[in-house]
């Protein structure tokens, strides 16, 4: 679905990746992690086409992707309402959501737990509330492939659990591909996930289990 053949991506003189050679396959759950720094937001920005390669091929074999950047410029924007960006995550969204199109927003809040911001404006919204917003925003149309930046970094703890529990329903029911970009492990983690760690390269990639004799042999430090 995913396929990266020697993939470079530099800024100037400074190579940020290279050599990058994966592949992703559909209905995957694929974890990316690294060392601040290492590459992993330019890998995604790669991926859903807001960054240029400068070495290699990139084939992607879906139009249908959701996005979730990890920082989301929200300053200075246009004052919208919860309902209306949700509504801009639509594949063809018309001027107004229609009545079963609201009802649609209306239950996706409702399990992100923030029923009550239907009409509320964007920037009275804390950063964990506007997270789960644009986390709606990605997944309300039903992507075939889900990629997400770090989203649970403005999420509290005791959500975070509950949207891992979620992203693996919809990974279940809907035969989605997610691609998540992670810090921590711990909640994300389940049986028969992918985990690739980069770090300028691709260092590992390979299941949890042999992940963690990765970490254990100490070779991401080397
Ligand atoms: P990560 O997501 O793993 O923390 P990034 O992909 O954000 O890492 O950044 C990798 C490196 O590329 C960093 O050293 C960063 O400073 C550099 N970098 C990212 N974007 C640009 C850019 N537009 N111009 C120059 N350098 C950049």
């Amino acid at each position: 679905m995913i396929e990266y053949k020697n993939v470079g991506v530099s800024f100037g003189k400074f190579n940020v990746l290279s050599n990058v050679n994966f592949h992703v396959e559909k209905g995957d759950f694929f974890h990316i992690v690294g060392p601040n720094g290492s590459g992993k937001t330019t890998l995604v920005k790669t991926l859903v086409g807001l960054l240029k390669q400068s070495e290699g091929t990139i084939d992607i074999n879906t139009k249908n992707m959701g996005y979730l950047p990890q920082k989301l410029n929200l300053k200075n924007l246009i004052p919208m309402t919860v309902q209306e960006v949700i509504y801009s995550g639509f594949k063809k969204p018309k001027l107004f959501p229609s009545k079963s199109e609201c009802q649609l927003i209306k239950d996706w809040l409702k399990k992100m737990e923030i029923e009550d911001l239907f009409g509320h404006s964007m920037n009275y919204l804390s950063g964990g509330q506007q997270q789960r917003v644009y986390l709606i925003r990605a997944l309300i149309s039903e992507p075939d492939v889900l990629i997400l930046d770090e989203p649970t970094s403005a999420l509290d703890p005791s959500f975070r659990e509950k949207f891992y529990i979620l992203l693996h329903e919809i990974q279940r029911n809907n035969k989605t591909t997610i691609i998540h970009v992670t810090h921590d492990l711990t909640d994300a983690i389940k049986e028969n996930c992918k985990i690739m760690y980069v770090d300028q390269t691709i260092k590992f990639i390979g299941s949890y289990e042999d992940f963690n004799k990765f970490e254990h042999r100490g070779h991401h430090h080397d």
